[in-house]
This record gives structure tokens, C-alpha cells and sequence, in this order.
């Protein structure tokens, strides 16, 4: 006799989709809300997970701490309507063993506690033993060892299934963003774990809800496995991080909006035309360094010039006539200020350690 055995799906096979859609309110409030969100986030038939703020470590007291582990029936009982998979984050090992007595499927370390190895190993100890998938948030200060040793952590306490997510960073001063996402470190936290998922947070980067669609997009064209973004029934009305978050409708907009890219490409076309270019890039990226090569040589000379004539090897009004220089040229050229900036940082700090060199020897 033919049986068919139904598979059940794990949530390990639920995160293994891409791109990864988890959503939901930044915090829990009340049932009707929950249960509300869920089935309008539902309803897009665009979310895999469904996220809420149980514990808020909020920065200053005074602001809405959570509701605690009340609403964490509420949540229950929202995957037995839905039956998307929910997820929280947790602080401490009393936060995961109360998230896992009500049957959390996902849990999320957040950026204010990445930054505590104290913490983190509290919530690593809790654990043990238990198979859960864990996310873990970047620090909030721009510190990959922070971010790494969070990894490392969880990981020793045994959990196989750890995915990353990039939420920006905070940096002082106004930026236009509520934390500056600081891409490089994203990537390179990409390169170090390539089989890790990394998810993005346009909602903590933005900070407002104008810039989401342009941060998804940005984070889908980096080949991110997918993205994790608040969405809440009335959100000026929301208890945290109102401007922020968009209403289930809005994400399902959002989300159709974005141009999905995919990172590899079967046709033999598509490869010969991109390996052609790639062999334009490498063959300019050599020029490029034969040049600065010979740059060196004439710093190195003019490095011998001053020497002999007991100058200083910095002279601030000649740096910044370069500077203007290369800012008219890269305008014309489509390079950007920012980027001549960078560029003609480190090719000064080079030349400087030239004429160094040169004068020390
Ligand atoms: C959150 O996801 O609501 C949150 C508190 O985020 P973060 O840890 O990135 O600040
Ligand atoms: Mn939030």
C-alpha cells in the first residue's frame, strides 16, 4: 500500500527561503494588535516571519519598556491563526527561557546587547541544548570584533543556525540616517561567513519611513538574503519607533516595488559579457597601479628634494590645493567627493610614508 509521509516544515526550512521577509511591529502592545498584525501581515502573503519587541532596551528610562512576557501567549496565539513563524528578541537567559516556554521559533540578540559579551554569554548559556535559529544583530557602535565575538559566542553554545543582521551603526553627529549603515562592514562580515545569512534592517537604518524603499533596494543589490522590516497596524500611533514603521499594505507595496536581483545568472551570454568586463577592470586596475607606482617614485624624489633642503615633509596649503584640484576634475569625471576624499587620503598617507623613508634613511 502507497503511504505518503507528510514532511513537516522545519523553521529551519522556512529561513532557508530567499529573499527572507520577517516583519512585524517594532513592539508588542496589546492582543487585538498582535493578532491584527499578524493577519494583515498575513494577508500580503509576503512574510515568513513575523517579529515583535517583547523586551524593549530602550535607550533612556521613561520610554516604553515592553510588555514583557505577557505578550508572549499573544504571539502564540497568532501563528495558530497565521501559522507564520514568530520571533523576539531576548536579552538574557530568563528572556529565552520564557520565549521558549511559549514556543518562539526564532530569537534575535539585539544591537544594544551584541555590544555586551556579558550579556551575550548569559543568553548563550541559556542555549544549550535547545535548537532554535539565532539572529544576531550588529553592534551599534562600528566594531566588527564586537559583532564577531557575538557570533563566536552563541556558536560555541551550540546553535547551528545563526544568520546576521545589519541595522547600521550609530555615529555622532546628524547623518540622514537614524544609523548609518556603513555598508563596508556588512560585507565584510558577508566575507567572513559566506554560508551566514544576512539580513538587513532598513527600518533601525532609516529611522523614517520615506528612505525604506531605497535602503531595501540598496541591501537586495548587495546580495542580501533578505530583509527584516517593522510594520505596525496605526503607526503614528505606535508605542516605539512610530516614524519608522508602515502598515502591513504599505510593506506589501514596498516589497513590490523592489527589483529582486539575482546574483548568479545560468546563460553563457550573460557570463562571457561579464567576464570581458571583468577583464577591462583588471587590466585598468593594473594601469592604475603602474601609475601610482611612478607617483611614488617622484614622492620618493621630491621626499630626497626636501631632505636636502631641510623642509617639512607636510605642507597643508599645497594638500589642499591638490584636494580642490581633484575635486573639479572628479566632479567632471562622475567621481564622487566623498570617494576623491578616500582616494586621495591614502595615496597621501602612502606618500607621506615615502618621503618618510626617504627623509629617516
Ligand atoms: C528592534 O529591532 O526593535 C530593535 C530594538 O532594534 P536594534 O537592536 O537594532 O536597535
Ligand atoms: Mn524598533
Amino acid at each position: 500500500m502507497e503511504q505518503t509521509i507528510e514532511q513537516k516544515k522545519t523553521i529551519h526550512d522556512v529561513l532557508a527561503k530567499r529573499p527572507l521577509i520577517i516583519a512585524g511591529p517594532c513592539s508588542a502592545e496589546t492582543e487585538e494588535q498582535i493578532i491584527e498584525t499578524a493577519t494583515r501581515l498575513a494577508a500580503t502573503g509576503k512574510v515568513d516571519v513575523m517579529r515583535a519587541g517583547i523586551w524593549k532596551p530602550r535607550t533612556r528610562p521613561g520610554s516604553f519598556e515592553g510588555i514583557g512576557a505577557k505578550g508572549l501567549p499573544w504571539l502564540q496565539s497568532a501563528k495558530k491563526i497565521t501559522n507564520i513563524p514568530w520571533a523576539v528578541e531576548v536579552a538574557s537567559s530568563k528572556q529565552v527561557e520564557d520565549a521558549l516556554t511559549f514556543g518562539v521559533d526564532v530569537l534575535w540578540i539585539g544591537a544594544r546587547t551584541t555590544v555586551n559579551p556579558f550579556s551575550v554569554q548569559d543568553v548563550a548559556d541559556a542555549l544549550r541544548g535547545v535548537d532554535i535559529p539565532v539572529l544576531i544583530k550588529n553592534p551599534i557602535n562600528p566594531d566588527l570584533e564586537l559583532w564577531l565575538g557575538a557570533v563566536e559566542r552563541v556558536a560555541k553554545a551550540g546553535i547551528k543556525n545563526i544568520g546576521l543582521i545589519h541595522r547600521g551603526f550609530s555615529s555622532y553627529g546628524n547623518t540622514e540616517y537614524r544609523n548609518a549603515p556603513m555598508w563596508h562592514l556588512a560585507i565584510e562580515m558577508k566575507r567572513r561567513y559566506p554560508e551566514m545569512m544576512m539580513i538587513n534592517d532598513p527600518s533601525h537604518i532609516c529611522g523614517n519611513r520615506q528612505m525604506l524603499q531605497d535602503v531595501a533596494q540598496k541591501a537586495i543589490d548587495l546580495d542580501f538574503d533578505g530583509l527584516i522590516i517593522e510594520s505596525h497596524i496605526d503607526p503614528d500611533k505606535a508605542w516605539s519607533d512610530a516614524k519608522q514603521q508602515i502598515t502591513p499594505e504599505r510593506l506589501n507595496e514596498l516589497l513590490s516595488n523592489i527589483l529582486w536581483r539575482k546574483e548568479d545568472v545560468a546563460s553563457e551570454e550573460f557570463h562571457a559579457a561579464i567576464e570581458k568586463m571583468r577583464q577591462q577592470i583588471n587590466h585598468l586596475d593594473d594601469e592604475l597601479m603602474q601609475i601610482l607606482g611612478q607617483r611614488m617614485k617622484v614622492a620618493d624624489k621630491i621626499g630626497q628634494y626636501k631632505k636636502d633642503n631641510n623642509i617639512t615633509i607636510l605642507q597643508t596649503n599645497r594638500w589642499n590645493s591638490i584636494l580642490e584640484r581633484a575635486f573639479a576634475k572628479g566632479e567632471k569625471l562622475g567621481l564622487s567627493k566623498e570617494f576623491i576624499t578616500k582616494y586621495f587620503d591614502a595615496i597621501h598617507m602612502e606618500s607621506i610614508n615615502h618621503q618618510n623613508k626617504v627623509m629617516n634613511s
